[in-house]
């Protein structure tokens, strides 16, 4: 990873980017592993068992993510979310947990944290993680029919083990809880409304559900356009039987763009990468399992800082925060405002592009 030439320009106490914009929000992979097949994510025919995930040695260790993530907290991070592969398949990672809750801002404040799963494990971990200090989750379902959820989840996991860690989330006070829903046309979108008349009807608006356009993630996942529905035509079919209308956002960077029901029951989130890219205000850094940093989700390579925390000679705090800031100095990564203008099929351009298992979501 590079050495500083000069110390990075900031505001508010973060760095600033090459395109002006903070660093406020680092993604932690804690496993590139994972119990679902998910063909969008980890197709079986590719990660079958023959594929070498990564061998032990090379994870960091939760002493060495906590680290990571005291020194960037101290320089803007704000938030921290835990992903994968499958988060609560790392083993004890209520451990990492307590830590991470353990951080303060400069200005004296706790960090907003938060895990994505995809929730197989959440009812029997749900009270520990949030003993250990986590604050809410999200969990990713992809349709309310088990059929067709078994199918896209490739390991025949059924929807209610889902629903049944969502509850024992909510159970557990790890909310507000959001709800990651991945439509693909032809394959679960007319599962659209029945997630949305759930997830109003059963959780009184406690439950925030999110659709998201499928992304060309990866080089795996077989990604046409054909099947992203943009989050207009979804926004048009729930508000059609639902009406809706706009909220502003909460945060600064936020992904999605939140919708009110008219009628009080909650709100949903369009996240739209594909048709409307947000990297205008992208604020996040994700740091891989093995201790790679990758500024956009769309690298095609890492930056090695496993090597640095590991340095023979002992580096200091300040001499990672000064080899991080000055790599986030010169990012300018704006991949999905770019896409449009890059050739989208399978086949016409392959390239080498991180898996999301591998860098989380
Ligand atoms: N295993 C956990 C889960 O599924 O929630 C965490 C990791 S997963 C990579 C994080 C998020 O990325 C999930 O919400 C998943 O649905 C989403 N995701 C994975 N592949 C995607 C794709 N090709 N397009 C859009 N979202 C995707
Ligand atoms: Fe696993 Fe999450 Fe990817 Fe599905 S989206 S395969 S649950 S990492
Ligand atoms: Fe951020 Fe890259 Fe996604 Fe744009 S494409 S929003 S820069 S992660």
């Amino acid at each position: 990873m590079a050495r500083p030439s000069a110390a990075p320009a900031q505001v508010g106490g973060a760095w600033l980017d090459g395109l002006g914009r903070p660093l406020r929000d680092l993604r932690i992979s804690v496993t590139d592993r994972c119990n679902f097949r998910c063909s969008y994510c980890m197709p079986k025919e590719v990660f079958d068992k023959d594929y070498r995930f990564l061998p032990q040695g090379q994870l960091l260790s939760f002493e060495e993510m906590a680290r990571v993530a005291r020194i960037l907290v101290a320089h803007g991070v704000q938030k921290i979310r835990l992903t994968g592969g499958e988060p609560l398949l790392r083993k004890n990672l209520e451990r990492l947990v307590e830590m991470l809750a353990a951080l303060r801002t400069p200005e004296g404040r706790p960090v907003d944290l938060t895990l994505t799963t995809n929730g197989s494990l959440l009812a029997r971990k749900a009270r520990s993680l949030r003993d250990a200090g986590l604050q809410r989750v999200t969990v990713s379902l992809d349709a309310m029919d088990d059929t067709i959820f078994r199918r896209m989840n490739d390991v025949d996991f059924p929807v209610a083990d889902v629903l049944e860690g969502i509850a024992a989330a909510e159970a557990a006070g790890l909310g507000p809880i959001k709800v990651n829903m991945v439509v693909k046309r032809g394959t679960n979108d007319q599962e659209a409304l029945p997630m949305a008349r759930h997830f109003r009807e059963h959780h009184g608006g406690r439950v925030v559900l999110r659709f998201i356009e499928f992304m060309d993630v990866g080089a795996t996942n077989g990604w046409r356009m054909a099947e992203v529905v943009p989050s207009a035509e979804l926004r048009d079919r729930i508000a059609a039987i639902y009406p809706l209308h706009a909220l502003s956002p909460a945060q600064v960077g936020e992904t999605a763009e939140r919708w009110g029901y008219d009628d009080g029951h909650g709100e949903v989130g369009f996240i739209s990468s594909v048709t409307q890219a947000f990297c205008g205000d992208c604020n996040r850094l994700r740091l891989s399992t093995e201790g790679q940093l990758y500024l956009c989700l769309f690298a095609g390579q890492g930056h090695d800082l496993r090597s640095l925390l590991r340095d023979p000679a002992g580096l200091d705090d300040a001499a990672i925060a000064d080899s991080v800031g000055a790599l986030w100095q010169v990012r300018r990564d704006r991949y999905s405002e770019l896409r449009a203008r890059l050739p989208t099929e399978p086949g016409q351009a392959p390239r080498k592009r991180v898996e999301m298992s591998y860098i989380g979501g």
